[in-house]
């Protein structure tokens, strides 16, 4: 990626998103950290030498000016990351408020929408651009999450209708699901009780939390020319959650042996 090549990243304050920031960054971007928490977007701008904005991917008409508002102060801009994002406690559906429901759903689903039209605009009339939307593996399986899973499921589904709508005007649109990923969202949910590490990392045969830094090189990957003809994949970055989780209908994992007695 070449140093004029301008990359927004939504919920680029912390986690995941502040990764991607780092590594787009030294990969040559010049990144616009976009969060509703702008002194935080600030400390990662200053330390990467990016920009930050403050940007809400609930709100519609602020959203719309601040895109504007960026192509018209830093440039054109070539890749946005939506990142940003909320999680919920695992509740029974007759536990969990309305409220709650609409807020995940509002930011989960619809801003990563929102901010993925938004900023399409100027790509379409520029005829290119590449977006990566973060989903989860909790889009692909049935979780005790009854906002935040489907909410998920269709960031994966928002991502394949994008990619093929907008696939003929050059603009490729992905996913990365991630694992369970070692940062501030996660652990305050493990500080509060509302999740088990111990629980979390038992499912993944790699058996460890995944780190932010290499959900952001499968980011970087897919917004670069590298990733040229991949358009409307959801990519897991899981530690091999997705593929190992039936194990445990079997005994759960097991030494792989070191294939001295084949
Ligand atoms: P995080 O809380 O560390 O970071 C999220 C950022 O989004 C924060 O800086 C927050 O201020 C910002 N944000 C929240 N609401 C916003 C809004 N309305 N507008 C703009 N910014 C807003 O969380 P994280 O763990 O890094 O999660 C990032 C993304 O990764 C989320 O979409 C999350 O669902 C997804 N994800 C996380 C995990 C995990 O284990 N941490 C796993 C799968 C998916």
């Amino acid at each position: 990626m070449d140093e004029r090549t301008i990359a927004v990243v939504t919920g680029g304050a912390s986690g995941i998103g502040a990764a991607c920031c780092r590594v787009l960054a030294a990969k040559g971007c010049h990144v616009v950290v976009l969060d509703i928490d702008l002194a935080r977007a600030e400390a990662v701008a200053a330390e990467i030498g990016g920009s930050a904005r403050r940007g809400d991917v609930g709100d519609e008409a602020a959203l719309r000016a601040t895109a504007a508002a960026i192509e018209a102060e830093i440039g054109p801009v070539a890749i946005l990351v939506n990142s940003a994002g909320v999680l919920q406690p695992a509740l029974r559906p007759t536990e969990l408020s309305m409220k709650t429901w609409d807020h995940v759903v509002h930011i989960d689903q619809r801003g990563t929408y929102l901010a993925a039209v938004v900023f399409a605009e100027a790509m379409l009339r520029r005829r290119a651009g590449s977006i990566v939307n973060i989903a989860s593996i909790a889009g692909s399986r049935a979780m005790p999450l009854h906002a935040y899973a489907p909410a998920k499921t269709a960031v994966i589904a928002i991502t394949r209708c994008l990619a093929a709508e907008w696939g003929p005007a050059g603009i490729r649109v992905n996913s990365v699901s991630p694992g369970y990923t070692r940062t501030p969202a996660l652990q305050d949910a493990i500080d509060k009780g509302e999740r088990d590490v111990t629980n979390l990392v038992g499912s993944a045969p790699m058996g460890r939390l995944v780190e932010p830094g290499e959900i952001a090189e499968a980011v970087a990957f897919l917004a670069s020319p590298q990733a040229s003809a991949v358009t409307g994949i959801d990519l897991p970055v899981d530690c091999g959650w997705l593929a190992g989780t039936s194990w445990h209908s079997y005994g759960g994992f097991r030494d792989p042996g070191n294939g001295a007695d084949a």
